[in-house]
């Protein structure tokens, strides 16, 4: 049988989420389910192995929602708030296995997680019910099974940032690149000509940290990607509005890929 990867999107929104508190624009007062946006994080499924991009705050909404039950890795792609402040809700998967729960990110982005969540990671963290994680340093491609996760460095601001490259034999490579201002020439180098591109896109104005519009859609096309899709969008960009070219999607909450 031929295998697959379902990527599900869990969340798509910038740091806030959208709705945004207290505001009153069109998009956040809308109702649109497609404008609701939970904070960025992908899942995927290959086979029976489950695995989460970044643990964000949202993340117990998300699981619920797309009936997450069991997740036998971690990703991080940095220690942003946004994509780390669901790692409490990580316990209800550690009490479906056995061993502690692998984490995967680089040494400055786990070193970040154990300092705001120095408990866990503790001598004294034995009680039954809490999590346990196993870090896990990435500073090159990893194997998880057949599975090869390239972190792929970019610039977003001053925390250090990695994208990822996904390889699995027989099914067209991709990349989930969801906080990313610019791409440096080694990086790209990783990601020329993917077929399928998951990247940052803010809102149209610029931003210091963020790819504006304009900017995704140069990144998307200077790569040569086959398709792309973009996240992590604020309550500013009115997806609705914008004609984007033909190999291009806006990334929506629940957007379920079949990657084959
Ligand atoms: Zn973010
Ligand atoms: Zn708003
Ligand atoms: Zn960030």
């Amino acid at each position: 049988m031929k295998p697959e990867i379902s990527l599900t999107f869990l969340g798509t929104s910038t740091s806030t989420g959208v709705p945004v508190i207290g505001c009153t624009c069109a998009i956040c007062t809308s109702g649109d389910p497609l404008l609701i946006r939970t904070r960025s994080s992908i899942h995927l499924q290959i086979g029976d192995m489950s695995i989460l991009v970044d643990s964000g705050p949202d993340l117990r909404e998300q699981a619920l929602r797309e009936g997450l039950a069991k997740v036998d890795a971690v990703i991080y792609t940095h220690a942003h708030l946004d994509h780390i402040t669901g790692f409490d809700e990580l316990r209800a998967f550690c009490w479906h296995r056995e061993d502690p729960l692998p984490l995967y990110g680089s040494p400055s982005c786990l070193g970040e997680i154990r300092r705001i969540f120095e408990w866990a990671f503790s001598p004294t963290n034995i009680y039954k019910g809490y999590i346990k994680p196993d870090p896990k340093e990435i500073t090159g491609p990893v194997q998880l099974k057949k599975l090869t996760v390239t972190p792929i460095p970019v610039i977003h601001g001053s925390v250090e940032t990695h994208g990822y490259r996904f390889d699995y034999p027989d099914i067209p490579s991709f990349a989930y690149i969801p906080d990313v201002k610019t791409i440096p020439k080694e990086s790209a180098e990783l990601l020329k000509n993917i077929p399928l591109l998951i990247i940052d896109c803010l809102h149209e104005r610029e931003h210091p940290t963020h790819m504006s519009l304009k900017e995704s859609l140069a990144a998307s096309e200077s790569l040569g990607a086959q398709k792309t899709y973009l996240t992590h969008i604020s309550h500013e960009l009115d997806v609705h509005n914008v004609s984007l070219p033909l190999n291009c999607s806006f990334a929506h909450d629940g957007l379920k890929l079949s990657i084959s």
